[in-house]
């Protein structure tokens, strides 16, 4: 649609008067780390986090979400509705994964809601401006994004650049009227910063073009680093849940002490936790940890693309950060297959 130009200045009042007109939930300092939540003034808000511990898709599908009432009559009212808000900062790694999230999300029938929690997002991401410890989005050709927001936010020296590509982004440009148009001088700096981050951005490097692990896998099944690596695995499932691609739930009943009435709820899950693929009759299809550990390999680079086309890893690094046991790595498994073959 256009892109426009904020001093800094101009910048913060924009957001302040966002959050005082939308549900905001925006990027904030918690102690010595970064984490998404409500927005209660401009002046809290981050945008030079190096990444949060939890991906924005909290807000898409949150880590517990009521689904339907039901009663004893049978009869049943789904839980859809969803105020609308705006997500503040959402770096471009985290685009690509919601952008993948969307694809599974609107397959099929479609799941509603998903769908109306995402209809109600303003998505306002933002291209990166520290890099993480442990990111290798370079690697995964998501350390910049030219699709899957409403406004993209670049910081300049003294100003930040707004590319605004849907109408939800217009409606948020509305509270300034001190924006101006990006010069070609503005639009250069911009490139600059972009292909800055592509190198910035991959503190491991991936020895393997992204879409050639479908078919390193392929021949890696009876790998030795599976049992190697899972040896040492808690299965404490927090590898899954920082995931910004990963989107298991499991369902539940809470039905109410009466009797007549409950709720069927959906949490999130993880198939690193020794209870993810158990079913009736006491049968675990995933009962070993070796078999866990491979299998969230496998999803990643090679069950997702075969139903989807996509790599569903974009290189955040939060697994490697979260994981106590030194192991939950993708690019150094993926690298050590590549080496072995
Ligand atoms: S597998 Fe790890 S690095 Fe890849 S998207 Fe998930 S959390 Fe991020
Ligand atoms: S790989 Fe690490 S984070 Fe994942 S379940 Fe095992 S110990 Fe936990």
């Amino acid at each position: 649609m256009s892109v426009k130009k904020l001093s800094a200045k101009a910048f913060n009042k924009w957001v302040d008067v966002c959050v005082q007109e939308h549900c905001v939930y925006g990027v904030q300092a918690k102690n010595d780390r970064f984490a998404f939540g409500p927005l209660a003034r401009g002046v809290d808000l981050r945008l030079d986090y190096d990444v949060t511990i939890l991906p924005p898709k909290k807000y898409l599908q949150p880590p517990s979400e009521a689904l339907l009432k039901f009663n004893k009559e049978a009869e049943y009212e789904s839980i859809t509705e969803v105020e609308p808000f705006v997500i503040f900062g959402i770096h471009p790694y985290d685009i690509v994964a919601i952008s993948q999230m969307d694809k599974v999300f609107s397959a099929d029938n479609g799941d509603i809601h998903y769908m109306k929690r995402r209809e109600q997002a303003t998505l306002v991401a933002v291209d990166v401006q520290n890099a993480s410890d442990n990111v290798f989005a370079g690697s995964m050709g998501t350390a910049v994004v030219d699709e899957g927001f409403d406004i993209l936010l670049t910081r300049l020296k003294d100003s930040y650049l707004i590319d605004i590509r849907t109408e939800k982004g217009e409606a948020l440009m509305k509270h300034t009227k001190k924006a101006e148009d990006a010069t070609e001088a503005d639009l250069k700096l911009r490139q600059q910063v972009q292909e800055d981050n592509k190198a910035l951005l991959n503190k491991h490097e991936l020895l393997t073009a992204p879409q050639e692990l479908p078919a390193l896998l392929n021949q890696s099944l009876d790998h030795p680093v599976w049992k190697e690596k899972a040896e040492l695995c808690y299965s404490c499932g927090s590898c899954n849940l920082v995931c910004p691609t990963c989107y298991c739930f499991d369902v539940e009943d809470d039905v109410d002490w009466s009797l007549d009435e409950g709720v069927r709820r959906r949490k999130w899950d993880g198939c690193m936790l020794a209870e993810f693929a158990a079913v009736a009759g006491g049968h675990n299809f995933r009962r070993h940890r070796e078999d866990r550990y491979r299998h969230r390999y496998y999803r990643k680079g090679r069950y997702i693309h075969e139903r989807y086309g996509d790599i569903a890893c974009v290189g955040c690094g939060r697994c490697i950060t979260a994981c106590t046991a030194n192991i939950a790595n993708p690019v150094e498994i993926y690298n050590r297959l590549r080496e072995d073959h």
